[in-house]
């Protein structure tokens, strides 16, 4: 029933109400006033007392019976609306049930005490468990998970436990076993707590997946990359070695043709090399083995010299190269001078190794002018109080949305007519992350195709105070080196006098 009608249906009871009760005084009046009024009573003698005592019988039924059929019609009209409300209620569960049932990951939510209330099949087939055991069963009990190499989780840290307690995100890459214990999976695992507005904790949702496949995958390419990078890297250093000898003219003599055919195996060999120590670096990278020696480095004058040597490249290819300074890019630094305009540029420190910042500055820097034709490279820096933004900006193809989450991995290449023709080892980005995390950085692209592609840098930035207490700590740190490095010198000179005077 809408709201017109329920008013109706309220007025139309009280009217009734409001008749019956006037009819039923006056006709009760009239029966007292002819019993005790004399003239009243001669009036209503004439009456007959039985349709007076009908009228009111069928008053007080029609009233009795008014109320009956108003509740009627009002209790039906909400039952039903009740009874569709339920259905649609219940079409709704399905609906959310059909959906989790389908998620191909698996989903396990719990209430606050750590009980399962929901697990959907992916996950029942991930634990071996079925959907209806694990129900109302403590998550512990079912979801038995270590870390990814195998290590036990202390109780207080079981991923569960930490997010009901702290009301805080968990993600990891963990390992689950299966309830026999026979398998075990790599899986990456989410759980939120689940909030309400008012900070209240219901219980926890989360998502796992099914990652061991891709972990595999990725142990198998690092053996790889590990043993191919430290069998062939001394070969193909020599073969550069020689070849670089061969098209010395000083040293060989050679036809032009041969100088053709040389200066082609030199340029692949180069590519070779170049490949190999990509590689290395990788590994490097990955078991924490990259050499770091992070000093105060003020990125304005570091990125306007990088920027100066590396304009050479882009300048080859005839594309135009620039440094700017600002978040809006009207600030240059390159035209600061020839403007006249008076700007105070900021200082922005970092605590980084400064060749390790060139090594990935550069990388996006070749990248840009290998994947740009024409218009220009920028290399640009901005920030606030916590941070320095370096990013590198070109006006090439740029990169088809679906592979922009994948570009940072080892190995990727999007793989298109001119990535097809344009030599890579799809190692460089992955470097370029795995230098920047050393930071605690962050590294990432927005790219249009068809407009171009700008990566960013995130680096946590160093106040001038605290950048100015590092490099004097630092300076103070290389003042004692030579000393050390000179007492350290002496004892070995002196063995070595003795070793000398021994053998004479
Ligand atoms: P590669 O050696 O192949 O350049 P990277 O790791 O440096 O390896 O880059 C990975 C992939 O990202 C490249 O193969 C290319 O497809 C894409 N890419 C990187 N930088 C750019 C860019 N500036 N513009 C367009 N595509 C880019």
């Amino acid at each position: 029933m809408n709201n017109s009608g329920r008013v109706l249906a309220k007025v139309g009871y009280y009217l009734l109400l409001a008749i019956t009760v006037v009819f039923g005084v006056a006709v009760l009046g009239g029966v007292i006033a002819a019993r005790f009024v004399p003239g009243v009573a001669k009036v209503t003698e004439k009456l007959d007392m039985a349709i007076v005592s009908g009228t009111l019988a069928a008053m007080l039924l029609a009233y009795v019976a008014s109320i009956f059929l108003i509740r009627r019609r009002y209790n039906a009209a909400s039952s039903s609306e009740i009874s569709k409300l339920a259905g649609a209620l219940r079409s709704k569960d399905e609906q959310a049930a059909i959906l989790i049932q389908s998620i191909a990951d698996g989903v396990i939510v719990t209430d606050t005490e750590g009980k399962i209330n929901l697990m959907n099949r992916a996950a029942a087939n991930m634990t071996g468990w079925t959907v209806e055991e694990a129900i109302n069963i403590n998550v512990e009990q079912v979801f038995k998970v270590a870390k990814e190499n195998g290590e036990e989780i202390p109780k207080e840290e079981y991923p569960f436990t930490a997010v009901l307690a702290h009301k805080a995100f968990f993600n990891q890459v963990l390992q689950l076993n299966s309830r026999d214990g026979s398998r075990k999976r790599i899986i990456s695992l989410v759980i939120s707590p689940v909030v309400t507005p008012t900070g209240e904790v219901f219980g926890a949702v989360a998502v796992l997946r099914d990652i061991s496949e891709q972990r595999e995958a990725e142990r198998q390419r690092a053996e790889f990359v590990s043993t191919a990078s430290h069998e062939m890297r001394t070969p193909v250093a020599a073969i550069e070695g020689y070849l670089a000898l061969a098209l010395n003219e000083k040293v060989s003599t050679i036809d032009s043709r041969a100088r053709g055919y040389l200066e082609k195996a030199y340029a692949s060999t180069k590519h070779l090399g170049k490949l190999f120590q990509d590689l290395l670096t990788t590994t490097k990278a990955e078991d924490g083995r990259l050499s770091n020696h992070p000093v105060v480095v003020e990125m304005g004058a570091f990125l306007e010299q990088l920027t100066e040597d590396l304009k050479f490249t882009a300048t080859k290819k005839g594309l135009n190269s620039e440094f700017i300074v600002g978040s809006s890019g009207s600030i240059d630094a390159t035209t600061r001078e020839e403007t006249s305009i008076k700007v105070v540029r900021p200082l922005y420190y970092v605590h980084v190794d400064p060749d390790r910042i060139r090594e990935v500055i550069t990388n996006l820097f070749d990248n840009a002018v290998k994947y740009t034709q024409q218009g220009k490279i920028t290399i640009g820096l901005t920030g606030n109080d916590e941070v320095v933004q370096i990013f590198v900006r070109d006006t090439g193809a740029g990169i088809p949305p679906e592979h922009v989450p994948h570009l940072f991995q080892k190995f990727y290449r999007v793989d298109n007519s001119a990535t097809r023709t344009i030599g890579g080892t799809g190692l460089g980005l992955f470097i370029c992350r795995k230098i920047i995390e050393l930071y605690n950085g962050r590294i990432w692209v927005v790219s249009e195709l068809g407009k171009g592609s700008t990566f960013y840098i995130n680096l946590p930035r160093l106040s001038t105070q605290k950048a100015q207490e590092l490099a004097q700590a630092q300076a103070a740190a290389d003042a004692k080196k030579p000393q050390e490095d000179t007492a350290a010198a002496q004892p070995a000179a002196q063995t070595a006098t003795t070793a000398q005077t021994q053998s004479q």
